[in-house]
């Protein structure tokens, strides 16, 4: 205000000489604060980026742990696949079965072959240590081999395979192995994602551009899962797997589409992709590619394709053998390995088999197994919620499951613990140590028998055998169950015609369903379960008081004859001498 002061009383040298003054401040003051926002926005953006590169950092971090444990699944699992039936050799004397244990060998070693070139050849890109050499040859007779390569999976999945090409006899100079892999990676995708019954397309297009320029281009279509437009960008990335909840399989590595990207650009190639979820994916490559006079030679592809169409025995040939076996589910998504566990488990069990958790987890309802083995990676359900699901629910609680598996982590076996199962092996496993472990499995559930039947069979009161089904912790579940049944038959106690089917019917569950469950607990076939019943109740009536012999047997829905002469064979003793010498 010295300003105005100065101004109003006309000293205006003054004046001017603080408002200049004023005005350098206000300049000074402005700066400062033009400088501070600046700091601001510097921090600010520093944050950002930084929280930015910690989320890059935390994707990438996830994305190789999921690599390495995928990979080491995929590594296990072929190991496992060759050392074990590699001992089954030793033994063996047959010629058949030792090829078809070769077979498995051969495969299962091929395909280890091709992970560890698949990843040699990534590194190899990458290092731009990887060269073109080229060969001159028909590029549409490579192809058609390449194709029908595919043939046997293509009749064994029923999928429907289709090559067309135009101008076909063309001679080219091209990368022989670098197409072999592109080709082979966008089939195998395409039939990895296509379900049975679906159809797969290659179509190959040759377009003359000058003299000796030639535009090839190579389009997969398939009828398959499809990818999300959101996945579209990245499933080029390496180790990235579409779908992380692995509903359609859990086979793959996420390196084979970073590889073939690689390799397109090397041979500077285009990629296009166009895909819809749930109608499917079609992979489009196209190359300029130089014309050649005569060729070299006969170029063949040399990948093998990797697939087992050998069947392990079905379900129902199974089931109809002997009565007496155990029966064994077998829950695997790998074929070798369903045909090599079976193998070692043939002579002591039925075997049933499920190829995907979900499958698992329905034929165990259906079937109820005396044990259950299962992998952890499986499409559609995983192992821990294959376990989770059976050990909370009443019909097959009572089922040890052995988890066989590569994830061989500590934190997996406990993860596989936690879930409920009773035993964790690890890939590759002992086949000694599988049937120890089976062994050790059926020891401890005749054990469980044993305490059921101790209870249940010879209880003096209803009010000591409801004590006694509360009574074991672990097997919660079990006495509820069994508790059920006991309640339904005292429901219809005096009801003559209450036969094991009319029991099944009053529980929701199928004869069957019914009668595995209690042979499970007990050891004893539902009607010999009823009938003891039947005859304890009529022992504690006895006991304690009220009630004649004739009483007791029309209680418990007996004629007088049959009723005496079942009391006899079942207690040792006649029912009157109970009613002579009262309870002591
Ligand atoms: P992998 O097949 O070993 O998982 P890839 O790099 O070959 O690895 O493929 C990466 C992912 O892209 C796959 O996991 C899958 O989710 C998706 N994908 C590739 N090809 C197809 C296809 N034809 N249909 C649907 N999804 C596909």
């Amino acid at each position: 205000w010295l300003y105005w002061t100065y101004k109003a009383v006309g000293n205006y040298k003054k004046a001017l000489e603080f408002y200049e003054r004023h005005e350098e401040a206000q300049k000074e003051k402005y700066k400062e604060a033009k400088k501070k926002n600046i700091q601001e926005l510097h921090a600010q953006f520093e944050t950002k980026e930084k929280e930015a590169e910690i989320k890059r950092v935390k994707e990438l971090e996830e994305m190789k742990t999921r690599f390495f444990s995928q990979i080491t699944h995929e590594l296990r699992t072929p190991v496992a696949l060759i050392k074990g039936p590699l001992q089954e050799i030793r033994k063996e004397s047959d010629p058949a079965k030792i090829d078809h244990f070769a077979n498995i060998i051969e495969r299962n070693s091929d395909r280890l072959l091709l992970l560890i070139n698949q990843l040699l050849d990534l590194n190899k890109v990458e290092s731009k240590m990887m060269e073109i050499q080229l060969s001159t040859g028909s590029l549409s007779d490579f192809i058609e081999r390449l194709v029908n390569s595919f043939n046997v999976q293509a009749e064994y999945k029923k999928i429907e395979l289709k090559l067309s090409q135009n101008s076909p006899k063309d001679l080219l100079q091209f990368d022989a192995d670098k197409f072999e892999k592109i080709v082979f990676n966008l089939l195998s995708n395409a039939f990895k994602f296509t379900p049975p019954h679906g159809s797969i397309s290659v179509v190959t297009e040759f377009y003359s551009l000058e003299e000796e320029l030639t535009e090839f281009s190579l389009t997969v279509t398939d009828s398959g899962i499809g990818i999300a437009n959101e996945e579209i960008d990245r499933i080029f990335d390496r180790f990235y797997q579409a779908g992380t909840d692995a509903h359609f399989t859990t086979q793959g590595t996420g390196i084979g589409l970073s590889l073939v990207k690689e390799l397109i650009e090397l041979m500077k190639g285009k990629l296009e992709v166009e895909s819809e979820l749930g109608v499917g994916s079609s992979f489009c490559v196209s190359f300029p590619l130089r014309k050649a006079l005569k060729a070299e030679s006969d170029l063949t592809p040399q990948i093998p394709v990797l697939f087992s169409h050998e069947l392990p025995c079905s379900t129902e040939e199974g089931i109809a053998k002997k009565e007496k076996t155990p029966l064994l589910l077998l829950v695997e998504d790998n074929r070798d390995m369903q045909l090599y566990v079976s193998h070692l488990l043939k002579d002591r069990f039925q075997v049933l088999q499920a190829y995907n958790g979900a499958e698992g987890v329905e034929m165990a309802k259906e079937y109820i197994p005396d044990l259950i083995i299962t992998d952890v990676m499986m499409p559609k359900k995983d192992g821990y919620q294959l376990c989770e699901e059976l050990k909370n629910e009443v019909l097959t609680s009572h089922i040890p499951i052995v988890m066989l598996t590569a994830k061989n982590s500590n934190k997996s076996r406990i993860a596989g613990l936690t879930k409920g199962a009773d035993i964790y092996l690890g890939k590759p496993f002992q086949a000694k140590e599988l049937d120890l472990s089976l062994s050790n499995l059926l020891v401890l559930r005749s054990e469980m028998q044993k305490k059921f039947n101790e209870q249940l069979v010879n209880f003096e009161s209803k009010e000591e055998l409801e004590l006694a089904t509360g009574k074991f912790e672990e097997l919660a579940l079990e006495s509820q169950f069994l508790k059920r049944v006991m309640d339904k038959i005292e429901e219809n106690l005096d009801a003559e015609n209450f036969t094991s089917n009319a029991l099944a019917k009053k529980m929701f569950l199928s004869n069957s369903q019914l009668y595995r469950k209690i042979q499970a607990l007990t050891n004893s076939s539902v009607t010999k379960f009823i009938r003891e019943y039947r005859l304890c109740r009529a022992k504690s009536m006895l006991l304690n008081g009220g009630y004649t012999v004739q009483d007791a047997a029309f209680n418990v829905g007996y004629s007088l004859s049959y009723f005496s002469r079942s009391f006899k064979n079942q207690f040792g003793v006649s029912a009157s001498t109970l009613l002579d010498s009262p309870k002591a």
